[in-house]
Order: structure tokens, then C-alpha cells, then sequence
């Protein structure tokens, strides 16, 4: 069964322009510095409800809701979800998932299953490791763009951004690398601290070099 760390029976914001539960995935094999959910980090840790009182609440909304986002975490860590997005698919819901890319071959598994896919690229390739604390990070997450830009599956691609952890120069490198992989369009989420504080946004001067570097830049508020 799904190991779930947590579950939201209502979400506006989680997928743009649809109703949609959120299920959170137990588990993470990355350590990122700015992470909201480290106590979905670890396996074997969840708080949440079975998977079997997920899927009741969800069919006593079929109707009510337009689909399932399946968060986390990663949630392509666990080797259940392929299994859950069927049966949730079943109850006739859209699907949606959140991934870091950390398992890229699992994610072109899931491709035809999923109606959409918010991909969190975390800063440039180069600087990768250093924000994750794993090894290798960035030709997972290169991989996964890759593959998801090829898939046609309807996407988001967004950066967390915190200018104390991002400097101007990744940043502007992820924009053009960006450009060059094809995609259109860019969410900038301002970066939310645990007690609340939200991180600046970036310089009207950075903000208009990343939109003449790279995709269309849609700044949100995390
Ligand atoms: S990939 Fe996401 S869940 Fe995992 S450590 Fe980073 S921010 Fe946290």
C-alpha cells in the first residue's frame, strides 16, 4: 500500500485551474536546504491515513473534485504509486504529480497515466548538489526534463527561489538552459521560510534578464 504522510481532501492551489485532493508521499532520498516537509522525508515515519481511508474519501467525492495531485516528498520513491494512480484513475479523477525528477525512468513509466506534472527544477545543473546534498542530483532532474518536455503531458516547470540560496548567475542559467530544452513558460515561487517569512522576490533588473534569457517568467508567491 501507498505509504501516505499526509492528505488534503480540498486544494485550489495545488494544481492551477483544478479542484483536486493532494496525497503526500512518505519519503525522500534528496536533503534539499529550504525543504517545508522534512517530516515526509524519512520512510517508515508517516503520520498520515491509510491508503484505504484515502480512497474512501475520495469516492465519496467523485463529482466534487476534478482529480488527485499525488505529492510529496517524492512520490515516485514508492514502488506502490503506480498501483494508486489506477485506482484513483478508476474512481474516474484526472491525475497530477509533483516530482523533483529524482527517479526519472520512474517518471517516464507514469507519463501516459498522468494528466499533468509539476516539475521542481531546483536550481542550475552545476549547483545542484549543493542545494540538494545528494551526489549525481542534477542528471536526474536533466533527465526528467528531458523526458517530460518529450511526453507532451501538459506541465509545470517551477524553481523555489530564495536569492540566499540561488544566486543571480544559477538562476540566469537555469532560465537559458530553460530556453534551449524548449520550454515555454517558468514559475518563479517565492521561497516560504517555516515562521512565515517569504523570500524577496528577484530585482525588476534580474527578473527582465531571465525573461530575455529564458522562458516566460510567472512569478507566484509560495
Ligand atoms: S526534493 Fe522536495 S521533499 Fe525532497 S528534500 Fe527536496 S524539497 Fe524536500
Amino acid at each position: 500500500m501507498l505509504e501516505v504522510g499526509g492528505f488534503t481532501p480540498l486544494s485550489t492551489t495545488d494544481w492551477p485551474g483544478r479542484l483536486a485532493a493532494v496525497v503526500f508521499v512518505q519519503g525522500c532520498p534528496w536533503r534539499c536546504v529550504y525543504c517545508h516537509n522534512p517530516s515526509l522525508q524519512l520512510r517508515g515515519r508517516s503520520r498520515g491515513p491509510g491508503w484505504a481511508d484515502v480512497i474512501e474519501t475520495l469516492d465519496r467525492r467523485i463529482g466534487l473534485l476534478d482529480g488527485v495531485v499525488f505529492s510529496g516528498g517524492e512520490p515516485t520513491l514508492d514502488p506502490c504509486l503506480p498501483a494508486a494512480i489506477e485506482e484513483v484513475r478508476g474512481l474516474g479523477f484526472q491525475v497530477g504529480l509533483h516530482t523533483a525528477g529524482i527517479y526519472p525512468e520512474r517518471l517516464a513509466a507514469l507519463l501516459p497515466q498522468l494528466d499533468w506534472v509539476a516539475l521542481d527544477l531546483k536550481t542550475a545543473f552545476e549547483a545542484y548538489d549543493a542545494l540538494t546534498c545528494r551526489r549525481g542530483s542534477a542528471d536526474a532532474a536533466r533527465r526528467a526534463l528531458e523526458l517530460l518536455l518529450a511526453s507532451g503531458v501538459a506541465h509545470e516547470l517551477r524553481t523555489t527561489y530564495d536569492p540566499r540560496l540561488i544566486g543571480d548567475d544559477a538562476l540566469r542559467a537555469l532560465a537559458r538552459l530553460l530556453r534551449a530544452a524548449g520550454a515555454s513558460e517558468w514559475v518563479l515561487q517565492r521561497c516560504r521560510q517555516p515562521a512565515g517569512e517569504v523570500a524577496p522576490p528577484p530585482s525588476p533588473k534580474l527578473l527582465q534578464r531571465l525573461q530575455d534569457e529564458g522562458p516566460r517568467v510567472l512569478l507566484r508567491e509560495a
